[in-house]
């Protein structure tokens, strides 16, 4: 029997695994498909290479504000997908290698769940562990309507694929993968149309922030058709016609391809959970604040769990778990503080860039009515009593929330990368103590996670005033809005 079996090798998966066989557990990671998962293979990592390109392209566009004089560029699509390839093939080999450290046995197939400590390979081979981490991640959602099954309808890991450009996508759902995905396209020369449910895009966002972002993106020329919900795809003049109702009223886009970016969902197929009795629900697994399941030797980490589908909140949960299963068995002998989930920082890559972490001004204005009923809020609050935070009741003693901004055109440095473009959204509570910073610009998540370290230190406006930001820097504005 092995101390542990890790089920997938994203960036939960992998990680879990270095960090345990660093401690001196013995590891068996299981995989079916690539090592390094769907953020190495086919999200996080392809995506921001594609997004470079698209920078690049910017780049040379606006080369005649800092006087250069440079030709409208032009993209060798086949080229740019082929670097993309080398960058992810060269991430993946070196995942590979580290699954070869001392104490990990990587094995290639399906795994299934055969009891509490068991787990099958591909039905056949069984390993046994003490422990079980799930890490088998999630897959795309598609969407319940007639057309979804037609050539040219892709989720994100096919349009990621292509071979050749489109000339122009339609892409279903403006929230992070949407909106990236649109970005690139957009300045790839692809005419971009967008279709969303919601009001505005990017929920994840302040509305302030999310909304001054899509209109920025529109200004490029992507299309926006907010509250518009789609009822088919269908195939017209060789092209692709979406069809959706807005305000009451039929309307319909063509394009060449189909992206339908409206979510990711847990994938849990072939796992079997059912003969173990794994508990899942509509989010995923089941899982209680230290990752555990239902089964006391089983837990779920990362997209699997519908917790946070972000990869540094998979990397983070499976190193919590495997700190626990270190102190369980007497290995480690400090204290595994809970991951703060309330300051998970996210980013959207898209041009400009923008980036979030903690309360946005709606939801600290609801926390502050005394009647915080929004999910985050939730996870803000949970995490301050599991920490004791002496201020705990603070939120309904102060009113409304603090908003601090400050304008990337008002920032030397800003101003003199031609990157005026932008805002920086500081929400505190009525004590100056950060709930939340939301920004659209350049380098929007380096911002975002300065506050992200501040927020974990319980940081005050004063504590942000309190300290020194190299000048010129984008940075500053952090300061600025404290000041
Ligand atoms: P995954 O990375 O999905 O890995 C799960 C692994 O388990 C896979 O390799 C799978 O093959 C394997 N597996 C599944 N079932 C089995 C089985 N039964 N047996 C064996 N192996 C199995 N997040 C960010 O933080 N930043 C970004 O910029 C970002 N961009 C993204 C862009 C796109 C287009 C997409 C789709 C996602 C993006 N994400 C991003 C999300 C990020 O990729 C996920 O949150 C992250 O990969 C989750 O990690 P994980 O370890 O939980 O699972």
């Amino acid at each position: 029997m092995t101390d542990l079996i890790i089920i997938g090798s994203g960036p939960g998966g992998y990680k879990a695994a270095e960090h345990a066989a660093k401690h001196g557990m013995q590891v068996t990671i299981v995989e079916r498909e690539h090592a390094g998962g769907t953020c190495l293979n086919c999200g996080c990592i392809p995506t921001k290479t594609l997004c470079r390109t698209a920078e690049v392209m910017e780049t040379i566009r606006e080369a005649e504000v800092f006087g250069i004089s440079a030709q409208e560029p032009t993209l060798d699509f086949k080229k740019a997908m082929e670097r993309k390839d080398a960058v992810v093939a060269q991430l993946r080999s070196g995942v590979e290698m580290l699954m070869q450290m001392p104490g990990i046995t990587m094995v290639r197939g399906e795994a299934s769940l055969v009891d509490a400590h068991t787990v099958a390979i591909d039905g056949k081979e069984r390993i046994e562990a003490k422990n079980i981490i799930i890490a088998t991640g999630s897959k795309s959602k598609m969407l319940p309507i007639p057309g979804m099954e037609l050539d040219g309808v892709l989720d994100s890991t096919a349009l990621l694929n292509l071979t050749e450009k489109p000339e122009s996508l339609a892409i279903i759902g403006a929230g992070v993968i949407g909106m990236e995905i649109a970005s690139v396209m957009n300045s790839f020369g692809v005419k971009v149309s967008v279709v969303e449910f919601l009001k505005e895009c990017l929920p994840v966002l302040d509305s302030d922030i999310a909304k001054r972002l899509r209109q920025n993106i529109a200004k490029k020329g992507v299309d926006f058709f907010m509250q518009s919900a789609c009822k088919e795809i269908r195939e017209k003049d060789g092209l692709l016609e979406v069809v959706f109702e807005r305000k009451g009223k039929e309307e319909s886009i063509v394009a060449e391809k189909v992206l339908v970016a409206t979510g990711r969902a847990p994938q849990t197929d072939g796992l079997n959970l059912e003969a173990v009795g794994v508990e899942t629900g509509r989010g995923g697994i089941v899982v209680d604040e230290n990752f555990k399941t239902n089964i006391n030797s089983i837990y779920a980490i990362g997209d699997v769990n519908g917790k946070c589908m972000l990869a540094h909140a998979a990397t983070m949960q499976g190193i919590d778990v495997v700190n626990r299963i270190l102190r369980e068995n007497g290995t480690l002998t400090t204290d595994c503080p809970p991951i703060r989930h309330d300051i998970m920082p996210s980013a959207i890559f898209t041009r400009p860039e923008a980036a979030a972490v903690g309360l946005t001004e709606e939801q600290a204005k609801e926390m502050m009515s005394g009647k915080p009923s929004m999910p985050p809020w939730k996870a803000f609050d949970d995490s301050r009593k599991a920490l004791g935070d002496p201020t705990e009741s603070f939120p309904q003693s102060c009113g409304k929330p603090l908003v601090r901004k400050a304008m990337y055109r008002a920032n030397g440095k800003a101003l003199a990368m031609n990157e005026t473009e932008g805002l920086l959204k500081v929400i505190c509570d009525g004590d100056g103590r950060i709930l939340g910073c939301h920004v659209y610009g350049a380098h929007a998540a380096d911002i975002a996670q300065e506050m992200c370290a501040l927020m974990n230190q319980g940081a005050r406006l004063a504590d942000v005033a309190a300290i020194i930001h190299i000048h010129p820097t984008l940075g500053e504005m952090v300061w600025d809005a404290a000041m």
